[in-house]
């Protein structure tokens, strides 16, 4: 279900117990400030999520409260990842679900990277 895009910050949900290692995660790449590891649901034959280990539910929040440091460390986060992937020449996809409309499940900001085959047009509207 998607979340209420006005909820704080809840400390049980899933990344952040995945954060604290009380969850395993399949992880590609971790700095002080980024978290990498496999979506557990893979859409494409490549699929990361990334996310800050600062606690933010979502894009918005995060472009709204979170520091200088925290988003820039996060946006190079995100293309280390892909690099590191070798995804950089074949292409990838980012997507980043925000709130309701955005069917955004997990209220922890999170990036996914999508790769591996061609990836279609950019919305499925079904
Ligand atoms: P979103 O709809 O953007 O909130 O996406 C949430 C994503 O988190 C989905 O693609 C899920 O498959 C993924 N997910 C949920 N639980 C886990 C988990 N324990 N480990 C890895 N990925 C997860």
């Amino acid at each position: 279900m998607a979340i209420d895009p006005t909820l704080e910050y809840d400390d049980n949900n899933i990344f952040a117990k995945i954060l604290r290692g009380e969850i395993p995660n399949k992880t590609v790449y971790e700095n002080d400030y980024v978290l990498a590891f496999h979506d557990i649901n893979p859409q494409a034959p490549h699929h990361i999520l990334v996310i800050p280990k600062g606690a933010y539910v979502s894009w918005d929040d995060f472009s709204a409260r979170g520091s200088d440091t925290e988003i820039s460390e996060f946006v190079r986060g995100v293309g280390h990842v892909a690099r590191q992937a070798g995804m950089v020449e074949s292409g990838y996809r980012l997507l980043a679900n925000i709130g309701r409309d955005g069917h955004q499940e997990v209220p922890h900001l999170h990036v996914h990277i999508f790769a591996g085959k061609p990836l279609g047009p950019m919305l499925n509207n079904g």
